[in-house]
């Protein structure tokens, strides 16, 4: 689960990281109370405003109705409003949204803290995330942060350190100081960075985080380190663990399909290919995948339907697949072990009527128990699906219906 900025930083802050502190703006009247509340509580006297979605880039990005960008600085509570205003409700569009441009529904009115006039601030990039190889957790670091760190890792890959923690130790203050003496800090810095640099791996530890991304970590002139944004992903299998979490969910961020796939418990995730599939178990879900490809198609969605393939559930597969234009035929792959396949053949059989006119070509490949039944089923039924029992039939049929 993706979250925004301020959700980020306020776990960030819970464990004691140092953030740039800000308050959330939903209504353009508010936004005055809320520049005069962030001044009584950090004293400053301009503010930031940023748009909250779920995407980088924000400070590049232009906001279509406005052009403003999606962060901008506001000199004096007197431009707070008006700043505000170029943001708020509208649709911004950055390197990292994929061509669309995203509704802003909130903006997040941040204190200044690159202090007006103040050149001896510096911004580093810095990043947890787990290593699948080396089974550890790394944090990656670097002095550039600020700016595009995938054109630093393209042109300058020295730049980018890497500290790999070793999970049945934790960090250790060696490591929190190698990093802070690679950042070139020393005095005061240093000493604050060790203190970030712990409590940042223990908020990603204890929030059971898949990934933190803070670009920029900032240095200010008075040698305070704080993390300026946050991009923080969290485990959904970890979820359960942290029941506070559950409202920080934005479902306006996430797709609409996949929002109303989970909500009848069927495990969709969208894909960008042609070929829709409906399978039991996830291994299997993957190896169909790559049947899918092998026979020249592209999977346009993962898709379990889990243990139970009744046709009710069978039809809302069907139609959330059928949701996506770029489907061009639909494999069904379902082994019956505990489900019996002449079930799932009925599933499938009345699921495929109640569409009168099933809009794409249907492979029906159904093994286990009561398989023979099941093809008898479906061949039977005349309607038409073409049943197969190989795999290999699997893959030659999707070719076909494709060509
Ligand atoms: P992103 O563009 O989505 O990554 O959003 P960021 O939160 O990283 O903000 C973009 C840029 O705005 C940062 O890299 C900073 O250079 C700048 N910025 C953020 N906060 C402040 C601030 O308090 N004062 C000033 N002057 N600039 C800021
Ligand atoms: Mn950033």
């Amino acid at each position: 689960m993706n979250l925004h900025e301020y959700q980020g930083k306020s776990i960030l802050s819970k464990y004691g990281v140092a953030i740039q502190r800000g308050v959330i703006v939903d209504k353009l009247d508010h936004a005055a109370d809320a520049a005069k509340q962030l001044t009584q509580e950090t004293g400053t006297s301009w503010y930031v405003v940023k748009a909250q979605i779920h995407a980088g880039g924000r400070g590049k990005g232009l906001v279509k109705e406005t052009g403003s960008h999606g962060v901008v600085l506001a000199k004096g509570i007197g431009e707070v409003e008006e700043k505000v205003k170029g943001i708020l409700g509208g649709h911004l569009e950055t390197l990292q949204t994929n061509g669309i441009a995203k509704k802003v529904n909130k903006v997040l009115l941040a204190e200044d803290v690159y202090y007006p006039g103040e050149t001896e601030t510096s911004e580093f990039y810095m990043s947890v995330l787990l290593d699948r190889e080396k089974g550890r957790n790394v944090i990656v670091y670097s002095t550039e942060g600020g700016m595009d760190i995938e054109h630093v890792a393209e042109h300058t890959p020295e730049l980018i350190y890497k500290e790999f923690i070793d999970p049945r130790v934790g960090i250790q203050g060696f490591q929190a100081r190698k990093i802070a003496f690679n950042l070139g800090l020393s005095g005061e810095a240093f000493k604050q960075m060790t203190k970030f640099v712990v409590s940042l791996y223990t908020a990603y530890e204890g929030c059971d985080a898949s990934m933190f991304e803070i670009n920029p970590v900032l240095k200010t002139s008075d040698n305070k380190i704080i993390a300026v944004d946050a991009k923080v992903t969290l485990d959904d299998n970890a979820l359960f663990r942290h029941p506070e979490y559950a409202a920080m969910r934005d479902l306006a961020e996430e797709d609409e399909t996949e929002v109303e796939a989970g909500a009848a418990g069927l495990n969709f995730v969208k894909l960008d290919g042609n070929v829709g599939c409906m399978v039991n178990g996830a291994g299997l879900a993957m190896a169909t995948m790559d049947i899918i490809k092998l026979s020249g198609g592209n999977p346009a969605n993962f898709l379990d339907v889990g243990g139970t393939a009744d046709a009710e559930r069978v039809e809302k597969a069907f139609s959330i697949i059928l949701k996506d234009k770029n489907v061009k035929a639909i494999l069904i792959n379902i082994f019956g072990g505990i489900v019996r396949c002449d079930r799932v053949a009925q599933g499938v059989v009345d699921a495929y009527k109640s569409f009168g006119n099933f809009p794409v070509p249907l492979i029906v490949r159904l093994q286990g128990t009561n398989a023979v039944e099941a093809k008898k089923l479906i061949d039977d039924s005349g309607l038409d699906v073409h049943s197969v029992v190989l795999l290999q039939e699997a893959a030659d049929k999707v070719k076909e219906v494709l060509a």
